[in-house]
Order: structure tokens, then sequence, then C-alpha cells
């Protein structure tokens, strides 16, 4: 059968592609090289039976905010969200807890009593953010450049400072949580929301990340799909299959066939070829798709040279536990966060943040965490946690920080001391962490890409985040939009504008960018024409 569409994997932009195709009267096959849909947006039992662990993402405040992924009315394909009792919790060396709510007064409540001073601070960034957030968001979540948003958020701004502003939010979360907040607990609030991507703390783009996501977790949530996060994409799945679509699943691709700069189909590792009259949309990484997918001699020499210097962001180390019992957190605070920062103090996440930048595994690692039971009460029998934590590990390792016994190898032995390391930093926080673990997973840098091959050595975001590597530049100068310089072949992963985590933004753009192209009948992007000088 010839069809429409193929779109190349069935994470959260390859699901959302493909459903805004489909809606647009296409024939759409999505082909997904591992068992089941998802991506890296799916959950499992195989850290204990009873136990539903989320194998990779966990927190979903960039879904929630999608007005593509609300268009999708996943609700009535049985998606449930959960909150919380509290956003996110940031636990302080002294025993104390930085603490962020949905309700703005009760986060700046707390922060005032770490400092007097920085609930006003705290609730003046919360009205900023009113005015600008929701421009930038659209802004950040449309194709570049973004014109209508892009419109709103000058007007907006003139009513927050103008360019004092925007000075504001280029200013390196470090800097800018010293300048705003005189007290830690602010700082880190901020600044280990920046730290969920991989811009330096020191470096331009950190504080815009920090501040978005703070804000983000008051007015949306961090919310968590009821059941596992792997029922966000099997609603997605769910709603694609009802309107006729169909899904393969262990079918990679190994293939696009390209004639005259056209993609004209896909193969399969098991030699099944798939002929498309329209579109081939690819949620794979950058990297995949100009050196795996497509024969060198399809792609131009100028791609070939730029993506010598494509940047993957550094690699990842995942410890999921199943717990008997409840973190004890010392001093935890009363409603409990979903989301919990490790880390004891900005200056301490900026140095483990450098070390990995600088290829050194580091000594005491800036950890993201989620209390998944907190969250969800479906995840795990009453009275009990689901928990995980993650950090990042350098791509390319030349050291260790810390006692010298990792290599960086990433075999079982270098991943279960790592998860050593993380696991001692919990026990300081929470003494008695190790007497509740009813099992233990560690997924290193290989065990990541072995169950989703846009993992690279562990890299989550499909290519570094840092500012030059962003919008225009995303995934290479030039080719900034989900067009390819090739006829019907379109970029819709994490590696497209505007990034990692799931918005689906990726994969609407390629899929909006495929339906514009068909309609216009043009031969060749003008994008893909301009980057290739033609
Ligand atoms: C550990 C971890 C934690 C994260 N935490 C969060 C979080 O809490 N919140 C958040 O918003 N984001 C988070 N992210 C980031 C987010 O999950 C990703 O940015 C998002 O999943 C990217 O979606 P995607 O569709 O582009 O790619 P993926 O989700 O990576 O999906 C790509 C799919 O393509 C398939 N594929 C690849 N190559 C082929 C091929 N040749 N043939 C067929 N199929 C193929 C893969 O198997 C995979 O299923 C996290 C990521 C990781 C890894």
């Amino acid at each position: 059968m010839t069809w429409d569409a193929v779109v190349i994997g069935a994470g959260p932009n390859g699901l959302v592609a493909a459903n805004r195709l489909l809606d647009a009267g296409w024939s759409v096959l999505v082909l997904e090289a591992q068992h089941e849909v998802g991506g890296a947006v799916r959950s499992d039992r195989e850290v204990h039976p009873d136990f539903v662990t989320d194998t990779f993402s966990a927190f979903y405040p960039l879904a929630a905010i999608s007005s593509t992924i609300a268009s999708f009315g996943l609700e009535s394909h049985g998606l449930v969200w959960r909150h919380a009792p509290s956003v996110l919790g940031h636990p302080l060396p002294d025993g104390s807890w930085a603490v962020l709510h949905r309700d703005r007064e009760m986060t700046a409540t707390g922060l005032d009593a770490h400092q007097s001073g920085d609930g006003d601070a705290w609730l003046e960034m919360c009205s900023q953010w009113d005015r600008v957030g929701p421009h930038l968001v659209g802004s950040l979540l449309t194709p570049f450049p973004p014109v209508r948003h892009g419109a709103g958020m000058l007007a907006a701004l003139r009513h927050v400072g103008g360019l004092d502003f925007v000075k504001t939010m280029l200013t390196p979360a470090g800097e800018m949580t010293r300048k705003r907040f005189g007290g830690e607990a602010a700082r880190v609030l901020i600044a280990g929301n920046a730290a969920h991507a991989d811009i330096p703390l020191e470096a331009p783009g950190s504080g815009l990340l920090g501040m978005l996501l703070a804000m983000l977790g008051q007015t949306v949530g961090f919310p968590v799909p009821e059941g596992g996060a792997g029922e966000l994409t099997q609603a997605m799945a769910r709603r694609f299959r009802a309107g006729g679509g169909e899904i393969r699943t262990s079918a990679e691709v190994t293939r696009i066939e390209v004639e005259g700069r056209r993609a004209t189909g896909v193969r399969t590792a098991d030699g099944e070829q798939h002929p498309v009259r329209r579109a081939v949309i690819a949620d794979v990484v950058a990297t995949a798709l100009y050196g795996q997918l497509l024969d060198p001699a399809a792609v131009p020499s100028s791609v070939r040279t730029a993506m010598r210097s494509f940047e993957l962001d550094p690699g990842t180390v995942k410890v999921d536990w199943a717990l008997d019992g409840p973190i004890p957190w010392t001093g935890a605070p009363e409603l409990a966060p979903g989301t919990v920062h490790v880390a004891d103090s900005v200056a301490d996440m900026t140095l483990a943040m450098s070390q990995v930048q600088a290829g050194a595994i580091p000594a005491a690692p800036f950890m993201l965490s989620g209390q998944m039971t907190s969250s969800d009460p479906a995840r795990s029998p009453a009275g009990t946690e689901s928990f995980w934590a993650y950090t990042h590990v350098p791509q390319r390792t030349s050291s260790d920080a810390g006692d010298g016994s990792i290599r960086g190898t990433w075999d079982t032995d270098d991943c279960e001391r790592f998860a050593d390391r993380m696991q001692a930093r919990l026990e300081r926080l929470a003494p008695g962490f190790g007497t509740k673990v009813l099992a233990r997973r560690v997924l290193g840098p290989h065990q990541m890409q072995a169950r989703n091959a846009n993992l690279v050595g562990g890299a989550l975001n499909g290519g570094t985040a840092q500012l030059h590597q962003q919008l225009v530049f995303r995934p290479l100068p030039g080719l900034g939009r989900a067009e390819t310089p090739i006829r019907g072949l379109f970029l819709g992963s994490a590696s497209a504008h505007p990034g990692g985590g799931v918005h689906g933004a990726c994969g609407d753009n390629a899929a909006r960018a495929a339906l514009w192209h068909a309609r216009a009948g043009r031969l060749l992007p003008s994008v893909a024409r301009g980057a290739l000088g033609r």
C-alpha cells in the first residue's frame, strides 16, 4: 500500500504528527522500532511487579500548556491528569525546604520565611510573568520566527520594563537569582528548574528556562498521567488508531528512500518497503536522520559538513527505586512535592554541571527526582513510593571528580557504583532511605539508548539546548524549521525547534509543514534552498 505519510518513531512528537496528518484526512502509517509506542514517554513494571515506573520522563508541564496536545482531547481517550500535593521541593542542608506550590501566595509565604523580602520579590516575578508568559510560551512552541506571538510579546514587554526585562530573561540563572533574591531558597527554585536542560547556570538562556518552568509550576503545575507516563502516549496512540491510523511496533526503519531529491518511502530492518505519496516525518535524532537513514549521496555535502558540529546534550544515568514506605526526608514538607531537586546550593549545582561540561563525572551530582506515588496513588500500593532520580554525566569522560572509581564506560559496574553515589546523596537528606529499598534499577547511557535509539549516549534532549543550537540554529544553521533538503522529508523530533520536552511542538511543526507543502505543491522548500546556498 502507498501511504500519504509514514512517520518514523512513535515518541510523543511522532504521535502528534501522525494525529495531525490523520485529522487532515491523510492515510498514515507509524513505524516504531521498539516493541511498544511512547519513545521517552513510557512506563513499565520491571523494577517491581507491584510498582509502575516511568522508564524515562515523568512530569508534563509542557504538555499541559501545549495547545497542540490540548486540541487532541486526549481525556476522551483515557488520559487523566494527576497532581502531587505540592509541585516541587528542594531540601536545603539545614533541614529546611524550598517549596513551589501551585498557589503563588503559598510559595511566596514559604520563601519569605527563609528570607524576608523574597516573598514580595517572588510575587513581582509572577506578575511580570502573567504579562509576558503566554506570549513567550506561544513563541517558543510555534515555528520560528513567531510572528503572531512575537507581536504580542513586544506589546506585553512595555508593561514589564521593556528592554530591562529582556535583559533579565537573558541573564544567566546564577546571576539572575543572586540579583532578585536575598536567600538561597528562592534561588534554588529558579536555578533547579534552569538545570532541567544542559544550559550552564552561568550562560544566557538558563535564567529564562528556570523562570519558565517555575512559573509553569504555578500556573499548570507539573502534572502526571494517572497510571504512568505511558498513559499519555497510549492515549495519543488510541486516538490515532480510532481515527483509522496504523501503527506497527518492532519495525525499525533502516533507510529513507529518495528519488530525484524527493522522499519516496522507507524500508524497515526486515526488508519491507513502505512507499509514500506525500511525506515522511522523522521522529528521529538528527544524527541518525542525516548519518544513517539517508544514503550519504542523498545528503548535500553542506549538510554533512554542518552535521559534524551538531552537539549532543550530556549523557544521563537514571535510577528507579521501589520503596516500601515514604522517603524519610529530614524536615519533609507537609504537602509532599512530586518533583524533588537535590543540590546543596546554586553553587553546588553550578559545580556539578560544569564538571559534566568539562568531561568529569560529578562528585556530588545534581539530581532531579520524582515521588511518583505521592503524585499519583495508582503507581504503587498504599503507603509505598515509586521513586526515581536522574543526573547528567559527560558524553565523553576524561575523569571522575569523585573518588576516582568510575571510569565512564557505563558498564554494569560503573552504573551501580554511580547509583551508589546518587543514593548516598539521598541518604544524607533522608537518613534510612536505604532501608526502604525493595528493588532498584539503574539505566546508564547504553541502556537508555538500547530502549530508545534517540537517546544517543543518554542524551535526552535530541541535542544541546544551549543557545548556539536553538531557534534558527536547530538542528543546523539555516535548517531551523522542520523542512529538510529532501522534498517530502520533515524532521519532527526533539532535534528540531523548539527541542526537548513533551510539548509535541516539533511533531506538530513537521506535520503542518508537510500539509503546507502538499497544498502548495512546492518542489523544494525555500528554507532548504537557502541553507544549501541555491
Ligand atoms: C530520562 C528522561 C527524563 C525526561 N524527563 C522529562 C520530563 O519529566 N518532562 C518532559 O517534558 N520531558 C522530559 N524528557 C524529555 C522528553 O521525554 C523528550 O524530549 C521527548 O520524549 C522527545 O520526544 P520525541 O518524540 O522527539 O522523541 P522520543 O520520545 O525519543 O521518541 C522517539 C521514538 O522514535 C523511535 N525510533 C528512533 N529511531 C527509529 C527508527 N529508525 N525506526 C523506528 N523507530 C525509531 C524510538 O524508538 C522512539 O520510540 C525526559 C527524557 C528522558 C530520556
